[in-house]
């Protein structure tokens, strides 16, 4: 097939970025989205690739499609169950002319550390080395070796926060079309001991990470491809896990000495990236002169309780230290707990109740807190946001409400609670339980770097704490009991030379 105009290219996934120290989930936690509604063409995961395509006059073919989020590790015979239902689809399908593939890479499962490599070796011996196949990762992905060996293209979103997932998707579709051709790119690829907390990878300007993905951008176009820096998903505790390079282009030459540049500078930007949080003490002492007056408004961002990267979203540590501190005026997104949003949905707007989050838990990351409520708003609609990454997408919130707790100071804290993890990524997820955080003093917001994106408008950078709490996606790496993880690594261990050896590509044997 050579003619574009009648080109059969299929779209299969799998995205799951895991977070080694989460519980463990089965299949029923993630979406197959060629099943949603309108299928794969209606989907922001995929949609701009859909039309992309189809704009190029390619037939588009919908797979199985699976997207996990950030969990913990996927029960190992029900991933063996999505891979031999993708490799089954793809044969169902008939002659495929490509395959694009909707990818995270940073999965894990209960007995495999690989299987987003094990995925795309499975549909590559199934469609074999001349059907091209292309894939997009996440920026957060911890690439391996036969997820390289196993694609021809690899697209990583250059961005983080992810605000440029669609340019990305068009971008893997004109390389697809471009793979209808005889030509076949090679990838190379070099890994760096920077084990990078997550807090280090903004690729905001000023940000070391920013400064590579401008060097990457240059170095882009002509005979390389993409060029993709990945910062990797430390959490993962995977081998992969390094801050890694990639660069599909026409020669292997080239692709390697791109690939050593940008190691390179990755490297010689080690002391400039930001490896600590603040210190809990510290960011509550902040957080009192905030309400107090005496300075601006301040978002705190419990980046350890991040649902973004894999946490339960229920954790009670900033909460509780801010209420013991007596700090006043605060609002608090998203907190999850089923059991008090139950409660709050039973008794009904203005009533006054009792709640504990976390009743009866003994998980030390997940410790009760107990308070009066008075209940001020309840939402079930489903939540659009407007802005930052997850702008115009569906997210799956399930019941909501807002609480005014009675401890603190006399304004007290209004906490908005779901009963689903959901990371708190921009204001529209407050608004949507009718909070506004312009009238208060003290924002949390249980979310990472995202979020960044999303209250952008409200929060300049000097405004914003990145708090050092306990949590199960931690950015003290030094506080994690590692098994898999590349070592040495930097902040991990001492490193004191490092030279970049690409490992190149050249595709499967047709
Ligand atoms: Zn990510």
């Amino acid at each position: 097939m050579t003619s574009a105009a009648r080109a059969r290219i299929g779209i299969v996934g799998f995205a799951h970025e895991v977070n080694a120290f989460a519980d463990p989930i089965t299949r029923g936690h993630g979406l197959e989205i060629s099943q949603t509604p309108g299928g794969l063409a209606a989907s922001w995961e995929a949609a701009p690739l859909v039309a992309r395509l189809q704009t190029a006059g390619v037939e588009v073919v919908d797979l199985p499609s699976w997207e996990f989020g950030a969990t913990g590790p996927l029960d190992g015979e029900h991933f063996r169950t999505i891979v031999a239902e993708a490799v089954q689809a793809v044969r169902d399908a008939g002659p495929l002319d490509g395959l694009a593939v909707l990818g995270h890479g940073a999965g894990r499962t209960t007995d495999d550390l690989d299987p987003d490599g094990t995925y795309l070796a499975a549909l590559r011996a199934e469609v074999g080395g001349a059907v091209p196949i292309g894939i997009i990762l996440d920026f957060h992905a911890n690439v391996s070796h036969l997820m390289c060996a196993s694609v021809d293209v690899l697209v990583g979103y250059r961005t983080n926060p992810h605000i440029d997932i669609a340019e990305r998707l068009v971008e893997l579709a004109d390389h697809m079309v471009r793979l209808l051709g005889p030509r076949r790119p090679v990838i190379a690829k070099a890994v760096t001991p920077l084990v990078l907390p997550q807090i280090a990878q903004l690729t905001t300007e000023g940000e070391p990470m920013g400064d590579l993905r401008q060097a990457a951008e240059r170095l882009c176009g002509g005979d390389v491809w993409n060029v993709s820096v990945f910062g990797g998903f430390s959490l993962g505790d995977s081998p992969d896990a390094g801050v890694c390079v990639c660069v599909t282009a026409d020669d292997a030459v080239r692709a390697t000495t791109v690939v050593n540049e940008l190691a390179s500078l990755a490297w010689s930007f080690r002391d400039r990236y930001r490896m600590h949080t603040t210190p809990l003490a510290d960011s509550v002492a902040l957080a009192a002169e905030a309400s107090a007056g005496r300075r601006e408004p301040l978002l705190l961002a419990d980046v350890a309780d991040n649902p973004g990267g894999g946490a339960p979203g229920n954790s009670t540590f900033v909460l509780a230290a801010l209420a013991a501190a007596g700090v006043d005026d605060v609002m608090i997104g998203l907190h999850c707990d089923a059991a008090v949003v139950g409660q709050a949905w039973e008794a009904g707007v203005g009533a006054e109740i009792d709640v504990v989050f976390n009743r009866d838990s003994t998980r030390p990351l997940a410790v009760p807190f107990e308070a009066r409520a008075t209940v001020l708003a309840l939402v079930s609609d489903q939540l659009v946001p407007t802005k930052g990454m997850y702008a115009g997408s569906h997210r799956h919130t399930s019941r909501c409400c807002a609480l005014l707790l009675h401890v603190g100071g006399p304004r007290g804290v209004r906490i908005a609670m779901s009963a689903h993890p959901v990371q708190c990524a921009d204001d529209d997820t407050l608004l949507h339980v009718g909070l506004d955080p312009t009238t208060a003093s003290v924002v949390v917001v249980k979310s990472r770097g995202h979020f960044r994106a999303g209250f952008a408008h409200l929060f300049r950078d000097d405004q914003i704490i990145e708090v050092g709490a306990p949590g199960v996606a931690t950015c003290e790496l030094h506080t994690v009991q590692w098994q898999h993880l590349a070592r040495p690594s930097l902040p991990l261990d001492q490193v004191d030379t490092f030279e970049p050896v690409a490992e190149v590509f050249t595709g499967w044997p047709a």
